[in-house]
């Protein structure tokens, strides 16, 4: 912002001018907990995190399915990604450990030349993009 920008809030003078000024990156973000063990959904057997929201004292618990953009092979929240990425990373380190896809209840399909598989068959061919994007 420039300082030909500040001059047109000159009259706004007072302890307004000082909550306009916040900085979108200093308000509240959305805090997601992941744990060693994260929890898995009931019936689709998928991984779920719970994310507090600002403002809100209990978590919400979500399906990781919800927190996929799959138009951009995304996750919504850096936390989540990251903990997908480590558990890609562990699959690679012992790709011959039996697990479970993190996206139902199904076993992750075997490795396929030595990457970490986290995915079912089924999964891979839905969500592998974006899981496996990084
Ligand atoms: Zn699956």
């Amino acid at each position: 912002m420039s300082s030909s920008d500040e001059a047109v809030f000159t009259d706004s003078e007072g302890a307004d001018s000082d909550v306009q000024d916040v900085p979108v990156t200093d308000l509240p973000f959305e805090r997601v907990e992941v744990s060693r063990s994260q929890p898995r959904h009931k019936l689709s057997g998928e991984i779920c995190f719970d994310i507090t929201y600002p403002g809100e004292e209990e978590p919400t618990r979500f399906p990781i399915r919800v927190l996929m953009d799959n138009n951009d092979h995304t996750f919504i929240h850096k936390e989540v990604a990251d903990a997908v990425n480590h558990w890609i990373a562990v699959a690679q380190k012992f790709p011959h450990r039996r697990r479970k896809c993190i996206c139902c209840d199904r076993r992750a399909a075997p490795s396929r030349s030595g990457t970490g598989v986290i995915l079912c068959h089924g999964c891979g061919k839905k969500y592998g993009e974006t899981v496996y994007a990084e």
